[in-house]
């Protein structure tokens, strides 16, 4: 885990009152208030720093990083494992991520998904079929490709391919959910498809799926190019790697940025009480501040507001969330049968199991798994933990040949802790916002993306609006 103790040290006490005293007005040489050390709350903190304003970060663990937890495995005899348990990568052609790297002198560690194992499988019927070639995201660019896959049956697929011909929604300023729009624009059969690579990354029920939240950039250009396969058609090729990740994992990333933050950063620092002027910790103590950055998960937020912005807790507290239960597995590459020099599989939506994907990190980046073994990560819905195991090592031995008991297994449980982002999504963010004093920032996972790259965006936006609201 992340090791911040250089930093912590060197930190100077700043704004602090003890015992619940609470400060007057706010003067200017009180501290932003950032809660939460994930990576929306380091990249707060971040901008903070970059805009002068002197702030405190309170994290209630005893890390930073969040959800973003990279954990060694060693095994004696075979070497080390690198685990995620839940960000692995994060998409470049959002810049802020990488930009945050680059800050924190991180950049000389970026490593990529690797292309000479760049294969990926569609679970389909309980048969693995390699997945289509040329897809962007999952747009169809070389019909023949797509045909020759066999991901949909053939009405399916030139329903899917007729996409370019659907003419664009009129009412384009209204929110829509996933089900909705891929099957308004590609037809039912390609939610079999789609959904598994685009809900998967939400954990989320496609029938509820804000497309403003999740994809607003595939409502823009079916309303600019009038469909999606024209669109992807007049986009320059694509140069480069899609995803960035760091040797040491996406745990890196928290570490370095906990470690170039100069100001205070407190572990085991439970907020209880949110205030226009400052917060109350779960010791009692409170802390005054010119003001608060949230970004704590909804479920936290909630109370957090209740005593102070009953209204916008209230709003906070309608925001609903997806399960998801990830096992991680390691084996030595002899126990299977398959080549397993591979990325990974989507399995069909209709294929009415438990699983829902399965990524091969051995295969996937350098330096996940010593040489000649295999660390797969099998991510299941709703699924208790024991039972996923149970689950996971079966379709391994099915699916892949593998013999014998996995080397060690650990669990990423994730039940009720995916935000859901359900269709109205940004409305109901903007009401929460107009509920809450321009110095209360919410801000992180649950309110404005899930992806890395747009936690860190967050992050600093949340920095740069409470320093306006300061000057107004
Ligand atoms: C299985 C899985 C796989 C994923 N894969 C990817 C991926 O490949 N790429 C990608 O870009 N994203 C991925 N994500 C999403 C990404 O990891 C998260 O959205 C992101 O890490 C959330 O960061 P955050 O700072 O907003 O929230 P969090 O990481 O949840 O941080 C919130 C922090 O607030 C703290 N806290 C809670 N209550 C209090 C309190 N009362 N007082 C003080 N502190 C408190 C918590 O301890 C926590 O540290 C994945 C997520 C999951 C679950």
């Amino acid at each position: 885990m992340t090791d911040i103790s250089e930093s912590l040290s060197a930190a100077p006490q700043v704004g602090l009152t003890q015992g619940g005293d609470r400060r007057g007005a706010a003067t200017t040489d009180q501290p932003v208030i950032v809660v939460g050390g994930g990576l929306t709350g380091l990249s707060a903190a971040w901008e903070l720093q970059q805009l002068g304003l002197p702030y405190v970060l309170l994290e209630a663990g005893d890390y930073l990083g969040g959800k973003v937890q990279t954990e060694w495995h060693s095994l004696p005899g075979a070497g080390d494992f690198l685990v995620e348990k839940a960000a692995d990568a994060f998409i470049l052609g959002k810049p802020w991520a990488l930009e945050l790297a680059r800050e924190v002198g991180l950049e000389s560690e970026l490593i990529h998904p690797r292309e000479d194992t760049k294969r990926l499988y569609f679970l389909k019927g309980g048969r693995l079929l390699p997945f289509p070639e040329h897809l962007r995201m999952f747009v169809p660019l070389d019909e023949q490709a797509f045909r020759r896959s066999g991901v949909l049956s053939p009405e399916g697929t030139e329903r899917m391919l007729g996409e370019v011909n659907v003419p664009p929604r009129e009412n384009a300023d209204e929110d829509e959910s996933l089900a909705s729009f891929v099957t308004r624009r590609f037809g039912e059969e390609a939610m079999n498809f789609i959904v598994p690579m685009a809900a998967g990354i939400y954990v989320a029920n496609p029938h509820e799926l804000s497309m403003q939240m999740a994809f607003p950039q595939f409502l823009a250009m079916e309303q600019k190019y009038g469909s999606l396969i024209a669109a992807h058609r007049a986009l320059p090729p694509r140069t480069g790697p899609i995803f960035g990740s760091f040797r040491g994992g996406m745990g890196e990333l928290a570490g370095a940025v906990g470690r170039a933050l100069t100001e205070e950063v407190r572990l085991n620092s439970a907020v209880r009480q949110v205030h226009r002027d400052g917060v109350t910790l779960a010791s009692g103590e409170h802390i005054a501040g010119r003001g608060v950055i949230m970004t704590t998960p909804a479920w936290f937020t909630a109370p957090l507001l209740a005593g102070d912005f009953p209204e916008a807790a209230a709003l906070v507290g309608q925001l609903k969330t997806n399960s998801s239960v990830a096992v991680i597995l390691a084996y030595r590459r002899e126990q299977f049968a398959f080549d397993m020099d591979m990325h990974g599989l989507q399995v069909d939506w209709s294929e009415g199991i438990a699983m829902t994907a399965i990524t091969v990190h051995s295969g996937k980046m350098h330096g996940r798994a010593p040489e000649d073994h295999v660390l797969l990560r099998v991510f299941f819905k709703n699924t208790e933990p024991g039972e996923a195991r149970r689950l996971a090592e079966g379709y391994v031995r099915e699916l892949f040949g593998a013999e014998g008991e996995p080397l060690f297994h650990a669990f990423a449980d994730w039940r009720g802790k995916n935000p859901a982002y359900v269709v109205g999504h940004r409305h109901h963010l903007a009401a929460i916002r107009a509920a809450l004093p321009g110095t209360v920032q919410v801000a992180g996972a649950s309110f404005t993306g899930v992806g890395l790259p747009d936690c860190v965006n967050a992050g600093r936006t949340a920095a740069r609006q409470v320093m306006t609201s300061l000057a107004e």
